[in-house]
């Protein structure tokens, strides 16, 4: 098919859900893209946050090559040793807690709020407020959808499941007027991704602890975006020294093979019994296969300091452009590798004009690009996207 028959077919054939970029991609290699016709692109969206060891990673291919020849499913009325080695690894980074597998971000959190529901209803049948944050993203089934606090994506589709609360992010007196003996669980990105990029102060989260720990309701942290080393920690929440009860991920943790994976405390997990979770397809050989080699190369000191000093690297890049363009760049935010640009207008042609001089990256909450590069990037590879930025953003300028 040619490019053209490529899109008819899509306006044809498939849900037009996603405002797709005019581009049909073929390969990768590293933290680059190829499209149809050989023309080269730097990726700093890398699958958004999920290709963390880029494309075509030979120890990521070769494992998943070789479980895909020995036995690429079976059902978890079995055991294996490739997930039982996939969740010993998480427990031994998060350093607390019992896994379990799902398939994407979205069931990572619903078997979140699954859990924190059943703990909360073991201590009072009233006990079953979610408490999540304004400009949140947590996914989009229906809990999840309603877990989101973003009005636009909701309407439509109700009625949603009862019990959910939104509060102001990273304002702690709204979300203490909010709480009581009924709160079940207070969810949070521990950094806003899909918001814009918003940093939290680790005071905030402190004291979010803190009240979690008052009225013994559940601390569900949302690591979709944020966790499998992106902020130069393993889990983000460690670069704000605080530990939930629950932290969910999925994005990179198996560096695009579909995973989904949340980890909850000892205490909580005994609520579960058999029969009151599942999945057919979470945590089956493939995906735990890949899931093992990103665990193994990203959770060492040494692959996290290397995220850190190339965040700190683009950071001080972004910076400079901001000093550059002062009416255009309002603000730089972020840590590790995923940072945000907001600007005073919307990002999309901004997007579209670095996609056409060859850099992949995106635009969220209307007016912030942001950036969530494979965490493998390099400082010559940052300097290629920075550079394009900066010639592209003089014609924005008003
Ligand atoms: C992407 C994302 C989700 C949803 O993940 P899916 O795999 O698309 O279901 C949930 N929470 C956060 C913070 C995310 O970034």
């Amino acid at each position: 098919m040619t490019d053209e028959q490529i899109y008819e077919s899509d306006k044809r054939d498939y849900l037009p859900v996603f405002a797709r970029y005019q581009i049909v991609l073929d390969h990768g290699e590293g933290v680059y893209v190829y499209d149809t016709h050989g023309k080269k692109y730097v990726d700093f969206l890398g699958g958004i946050a999920v290709n963390v060891l880029g494309h075509n990673h030979p120890a990521l291919v070769k494992a998943v090559a070789e479980q895909a020849g020995k036995m690429i499913h079976c059902s978890n009325l079995y055991y294996t040793q490739v997930q039982a080695d996939a969740a010993e690894k998480l427990t031994k980074l998060s350093g607390f807690g019992k896994v379990f597998f799902g398939n994407s971000g979205a069931e990572a959190n619903e078997g979140a709020i699954k859990v924190a529901r059943k703990y909360a209803h073991t201590i009072s049948p009233d006990k079953s407020q979610i408490i999540t944050a304004l400009h949140s993203f947590h996914g989009r089934t229906l809990a999840t959808l309603t877990a989101t606090g973003q009005p636009k994506y909701q309407e439509g589709f109700g009625p949603l499941p009862a019990g959910f609360d939104y509060v102001e992010y990273n304002n702690i007196e709204a979300l203490e007027k909010m709480m009581s003996e009924n709160t079940a669980a207070v969810m949070l990105e521990p950094i806003q991704g899909e918001g814009g990029v918003h940093v939290p102060t680790a005071e905030y989260l402190k004291k979010v602890r803190a009240l979690c720990d008052k009225y013994n309701a559940v601390l569900i942290f949302d690591e979709i975006q944020t966790g499998i080393g992106r902020s130069g920690e393993f889990f983000a929440y460690d670069k704000f020294g605080v530990k939930p009860d629950v932290v969910t991920l999925a994005k990179g943790l198996a560096g695009g093979v579909p995973i989904g994976a949340f980890i909850t405390s000892d205490k909580i997990a005994d609520v579960l019994h058999a029969g009151d979770h599942g999945s057919t397809f979470g945590g089956n050989p493939l995906a735990c296969a890949a899931a093992d080699v990103v665990l193994a190369t990203v959770g060492n000191e040494a692959f996290l300091k290397h995220v850190e000093e190339m965040g700190d690297y683009m950071k001080s890049r972004l910076e400079a452009i901001k000093a550059k363009f002062p009416t255009l760049v309002k603000e730089v935010r972020g840590v590790g590798l995923i940072l945000g640009m907001e600007i005073n207008k919307p990002g999309r042609d901004i997007v579209n004009a670095c996609l056409e001089k060859g850099s992949i990256i995106n635009c969220t909450a209307g007016n912030v690009l942001r950036f969530v590069p494979p965490l493998i990037v390099e400082k010559e590879h940052i300097d290629e996207v920075c550079d394009i930025l900066e010639a592209v953003l003089p014609a924005y300028v008003d």
